[in-house]
């Protein structure tokens, strides 16, 4: 090898060297900042703030306006009954008297109710932010402050695949999308009956069924309280209603008559009750599976357990409906729900294609 040659070679090495070099030392451009701008626009670095924290019944709590100290922004929509949290790179969503946490539309098993005692009244559990937002919190109960370390610097983004655009996914491309799922039921067969499907029309709750109800016979089987019910695919348990307290009659003709109210827009809250007892699941690609009007969940069932599909969950009943608040047992069934990414899939689709879709996944 000529001279000339190595001192090309060498110098090859040398760029390819810095390149590498300058890659490693470059900033994270795709997960969240670690640092925050206050409201003058400046960026600051963020130290560990503390926060005072309100104690009740075991779980500390911080009030949702201290969690600007943090740099968190905050959305609260009082009519919705929703609170929404952003981050960086992270959203957070989370459900007036409902347990449930989402992270940039993923759910996470933190037991994340907010008390909600009034428009400014609105208190946060520390775990929303703990694991919510990757940060440490250390309580001190004795001061009755909590100190809340800063931002992770890495992302906790999600690495695995979910659709951009579920309006573009053909009918095809959709079978293929759920085909991870099997049936919620053994045996059951996708509804015969067009109101059991999703979109079919409701008097309230936005005017559309937004699941796939199981009833007795349309299902093609005995459908009653020893029916149980099992996880469609392998995901996380991010809910499960072990403490369910059934409604009184009364009190759900009175959020009935709240949601008529709204117009076709039923608050989050209120949509949620009229679940009765639910289990939910997340699985891969961003899709959800949701079990209501449960009888009863499975005892040993918790929060965060890893679920393998087949496992059971709970048993048919109709908790939340307006058999079950009256005591009786009629009206069993399963309504069982299939979200991606926090999105209701079925609206591109014509009733015709809604049936094909969960008959190529389920029977
Ligand atoms: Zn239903």
């Amino acid at each position: 090898m000529g001279r000339p040659v190595v001192m090309v070679a060498a110098g090859l090495l040398l760029i390819l060297l810095l390149v590498a070099v300058a890659h490693s030392v470059a900033p994270e451009v795709s997960g969240k900042s670690a640092l925050v701008q206050d409201k003058t626009g400046q960026t600051i670095k963020p130290e560990k703030e503390s926060l005072l924290v309100r104690k009740v019944e075991g779980r500390s709590y911080f009030h949702l306006q201290e969690l600007k100290r943090l740099g968190i922004q905050i959305d609260v929509d009082e009519e919705m009954g929703t609170v929404t949290l952003n981050e960086g790179a992270l959203t957070l969503h989370l459900v007036r008297e409902a347990p449930v946490l989402s992270r940039n539309h993923r759910y996470l098993p933190v037991d994340a109710t907010p008390l909600w005692e009034g428009e400014n009244e609105i208190w946060i559990p520390v775990e929303v932010v703990e694991v919510g937002f990757d940060r440490s919190v250390k309580v001190d109960s004795v001061k009755g402050v909590a100190t809340v370390g800063p931002p992770a610097a890495e992302a906790s983004a999600f690495s695995d695949h979910s659709p951009d655009s579920p309006e573009e996914i053909s009918v095809a491309q959709m079978i293929e999308y759920l085909s991870f799922l099997s049936s919620p039921i053994e045996g059951a067969q996708v509804s015969s009956q067009p109101s059991h499907l999703p979109g079919a029309p409701r008097t309230y709750r936005g005017g559309t069924h937004e699941g796939l109800d199981y009833y007795t016979a349309a299902s093609g089987m005995v459908i009653d309280t020893d029916t149980a019910v099992i996880a469609a695919a392998d995901g996380i348990i991010v809910r499960v209603d072990h403490d369910y307290v059934e409604m009184s009659e009364k009190q759900r003709n009175r959020l009935l008559e709240i949601a008529a109210r709204h117009q076709g827009q039923t608050p989050a809250h209120i949509f949620d009750k009229m679940r009765g007892r639910t289990v939910w699941i997340q699985h891969k690609n961003g899709v959800l599976t949701r079990y209501a009007h449960l009888d009863r969940v499975s005892p040993n069932l918790q929060l965060g357990d890893e679920v393998k599909r087949g496992d059971r969950v709970g048993y048919v009943g109709n908790s939340g409906t307006r058999d079950g608040v009256k005591g009786n047992d009629r009206g069993l069934h399963l309504h069982f729900d299939i979200l991606i990414d926090d999105r209701w899939i079925w609206e591109p689709y014509t009733p015709a294609e809604r049936r094909q879709i969960l008959e190529g996944v389920f029977n």
